[in-house]
């Protein structure tokens, strides 16, 4: 499969392999993979998608004028600077989003709503950040705004509604400092809707908010959490833990196997608050949440002498720290399975379970959540010798 060359795709960056067949794009993550890991145990062939376009269903947009001309437009900053380079259909983005980002547009220029300006500090909008749930087709649409309310507030709102009939929820963040950051710090405010949508994953319901991290690709979402069952094995008698737990989603699927025990463990309250929801929400009795640092919270359960039989873990691109590997170590589950959004941070915590403990690694098997980017999903599974 080829694709035309993106025209953005210098100026954008966000796609660096889009000028490689996807096969080809393929075989270089599977070479970078095994280039990194298979010096701690064998990596099974990349599983690509079968049709790796639009499947990106959080799509986020900062919203300016044109250089010279006074049209709205919506998109990304070139690399490095406030200049913004418009995006108004993309490759690998929801279209259903576009389409949306798109009204917003519209309603800006018919009802005068002026783009936020970061440096005179007038305005309105900022940002629209959109994410769909692929099952029920629900959309949020989050306007990250540095003033507010805006001209024609209840009219735009309508609008965008009636024009997107898909758009379950809108909602508003406010952000008017000088900030990278899309989200301003503050709750969300729910202008119309329940401030949330539910997807449908591996059986289970999750509900998705403006801020709990949620995986963008939700064909290889299901993908990548079933064969992190498949590698862990669980049997009703196996207490879990699912580290950097986020909404719930690996520990909630554990918990719908039957096992007698899952302890999620996450730092984001607002995804805990999630979770909690997931669990009701799932009917599951046989899971409950921890919000705390991962570290600590597992070097305080070593310290009480508490065990596991399964591990998952799956953090955040700086990977897992000496730390919680250590506590890990003596929590003694016989399967650990690692989830990991980058390479280098995964070689690194294996390098330091080869080196301080006896597990081994049995199988490792990259996952293509982000075709068209260099970025990569692996699964790492391992064993303690002996268990
Ligand atoms: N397993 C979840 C989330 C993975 S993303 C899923 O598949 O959806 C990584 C998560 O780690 C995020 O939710 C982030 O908030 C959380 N996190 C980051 N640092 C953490 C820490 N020090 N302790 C616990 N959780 C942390």
């Amino acid at each position: 499969m080829r694709y035309e060359k993106c025209p953005l795709m210098e100026k954008c960056g966000g796609c660096q392999l889009m000028d490689l067949a996807y096969e080809d794009q393929l075989d270089e993550k599977q070479a970078f993979v095994e280039d990194n890991l298979s010096g701690y145990g064998p990596v099974a062939p990349i599983v690509g998608m079968d049709d790796p376009t639009h499947y990106r269903t959080k799509v986020q947009a900062v919203f300016g004028r044109e250089y010279k001309g006074r049209r709205i437009i919506s998109g990304i900053y070139a690399y490095g600077t406030h200049h913004i380079v418009p995006i108004h259909d993309c490759l690998v983005e929801d279209e259903v989003a576009d389409r949306i980002l798109g009204t917003v547009r519209n309603l800006m220029g018919n009802f005068k709503i002026d783009p936020w300006d970061e440096d005179r500090q007038t305005g309105y909008i900022r940002h629209v950040l959109v994410k769909r749930a692929s099952y029920t087709g629900q959309v949020m649409v989050v306007l990250v705004c540095g003033d507010w309310p805006i001209p024609h507030k209840d009219d735009f709102i309508n609008l965008l509604r009636q024009r997107n009939p898909e758009i379950k929820t809108i909602l508003l963040n406010m952000n008017s400092a000088k900030t990278s950051m899309v989200l301003g710090p503050d709750p969300e405010k729910t202008l119309m809707g329940p401030g949330f949508i539910e997807e449908k994953l591996c059986g289970l319901w999750f509900r998705i908010s403006a801020k709990s991290f949620f995986q963008v690709n939700p064909r290889q979402t299901e993908v990548l959490y079933d064969i992190a069952m498949k590698m862990a094995r669980l049997k009703p008698t196996d207490t879990v833990i699912d580290a950097y737990c986020g909404t719930g989603t690996i520990g909630m699927i554990a918990a719908s196997k039957g096992v007698k025990e899952v302890v999620g463990v996450e730092l984001n309250p607002d995804a805990v608050k999630d979770a909690e929801a997931n669990k009701a929400r799932n009917k599951l009795a046989n899971i409950r949440f921890i919000c705390d640092d991962a570290s600590s919270r597992l070097k305080q359960m070593a310290n009480e002498g508490v065990t596991c039989d399964v591990l998952f873990l799956d953090p955040p691109r700086m990977g897992s720290d000496e730390r919680f590997l250590a506590s890990a170590i003596k929590l003694a589950p016989s399967t650990i399975v690692y989830i990991s959004c980058n390479v280098n941070t995964l070689a690194r915590d294996l390098h330091y379970l080869k080196e301080f403990s006896d597990y081994q690694v049995l199988g490792i098997q990259p996952v293509d959540m982000f075709p068209h980017t260099t970025h990569v999903e692996t699964i790492a599974l391992l064993m303690r010798n002996n268990a």
